[in-house]
């Protein structure tokens, strides 16, 4: 089997536990622990890793494991992430970079198959000043570049972190010799353009001026995709998301073509055969592709304006690693046939119909649910019998 990537997955850990308290985020809301989501799994870990075999996806992945709160806070993560690099696949761990054992126990592994580990540390600038924690994620990021392993910092540049880009920039460079990837700061506006399902607006605004000073002080070509993207909108333009790339809730299986689609098949089940499914066409069920940098640079929307490839976009010197550069150097379009209009058409349409049929199905179980509820209710007081 060639040492190729042949499918892009997103795979959704459960839970919403996490040790910071960002201000901006839902999860530092519950400050109370009972409150948040702990993590359970409806399959073993065996089976998990087993449904994300080379063989059975066909080649390599490259798989992205995100959670709502912080990734490495349950157990199960660190082995399910050895489980696969050992099969080969590109894994990019999303991470505070700030639970030193976990980190620890990440990096406890061969060296040979941690090249094919990338950690983006998510920089939150400000609550690692507060709880004195710039040293612990820098160290670890340290750590993991000296295991072979790739990782950089990512930026959300809101208006809040403006003020502090200079001393972000110099730490970044003093400590780990060059600068953060950055995406600028989206916010949807849901009552305007609702075709789209929102207008996509970023703030601060994406002006010339703002984009010539982030292009000469960051170098950051994960922003150059994102502004490129703005404008772009997914339900006007064909997008193979669904055959080359697809999403998996850890948990339970559910797999889903990308964000905000409903399930279609479970992941876990049948393991010597990968469920199919088919593109989503212009069924996107969010308003923007611009901060699915990895899809658009992979070519999931041929039709839109191409962008460096994945390789090529996160690739910063003595950060990320020339094995991880070039298996991430391509487009899906290369080699992936493409459908002729004829049969994009037929495509947009079958799956339209699938999400209005389970929209409808979805209405209904609540109707259901609202009549059993009034039913009892009147026959415990006798109204009805
Ligand atoms: S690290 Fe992430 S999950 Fe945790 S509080 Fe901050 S933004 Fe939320
Ligand atoms: S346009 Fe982007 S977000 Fe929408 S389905 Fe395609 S890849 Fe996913």
């Amino acid at each position: 089997m060639e040492d190729k990537i042949v499918k892009t997955i997103t795979v959704f850990v459960p839970g919403s536990m996490c040790n910071l308290r960002c201000h901006y985020c839902y999860v530092s809301q519950c400050l109370d622990e009972s409150h948040l989501e702990k993590p359970s799994y409806d399959y073993p870990l065996e089976t998990m890793i087993k449904a994300f075999s080379k063989k059975r996806l066909g080649g390599l992945a490259e798989i992205t494991v995100i959670s709502n709160g912080e990734t490495l806070m349950d157990d199960t993560i660190i082995p399910f992430i050895h489980g696969l690099l050992k099969e080969g696949h590109v894994v990019t761990l999303v991470t505070n970079l700030t639970l030193n054992n976990k980190i620890d126990q990440l990096l406890d592994f061969p060296q040979e198959y941690l090249k094919r580990l990338i950690v983006k540390g998510s920089l939150h600038w400000l609550e690692l000043k507060r709880t004195n924690k710039v040293d612990d994620y820098f160290n670890n990021m340290k750590k993991v570049l000296s295991k072979g392993a790739s990782s950089y910092p990512f930026l959300v540049l809101s208006e809040d972190y403006m003020k502090y880009v200079d001393e972000i920039l110099e730490t970044c460079k003093e400590k780990i010799g060059t600068t953060p990837h950055c995406t600028p700061n989206f916010t949807f506006d849901e009552k305007t353009d609702l075709k789209r399902g929102g207008a996509i607006k970023t703030s601060p605004e994406c002006t010339k001026e703002f984009v010539d000073y982030v292009d000469k002080n960051f170098d950051s070509r994960i922003f150059d995709a994102c502004v490129k993207y703005i404008d772009i909108d997914p339900k006007k333009t064909f997008c193979y998301a669904g055959d080359w790339s697809f999403n998996v809730s850890l948990k339970d299986g559910a797999m889903k073509k990308c964000h905000g689609c409903k399930p279609e098949a479970n992941f876990y089940e049948n393991l010597d055969k990968l469920p199919k499914l088919s593109p989503i066409g212009t069924n996107c069920q969010i308003a923007s592709c611009t901060l699915q940098y990895n899809f658009v640079a992979q070519g999931l929307l041929p039709d839109a304006p191409q962008v460096d490839t994945y390789g090529k976009m996160i690739a910063k010197p003595g950060i990320i690693n020339d094995e991880v550069v070039n298996l991430l150097d391509f487009r899906y379009t290369d080699d992936h046939r493409q459908l002729s209009k004829k049969e994009q058409e037929k495509i947009n349409k079958k799956v339209n119909e699938f999400y209005e049929l389970s929209d409808h199905r979805y209405k209904y179980k609540i109707m259901y649910k609202i009549w059993k509820y009034l039913d009892s209710k009147l026959k415990r007081k006798g109204i009805i019998r």
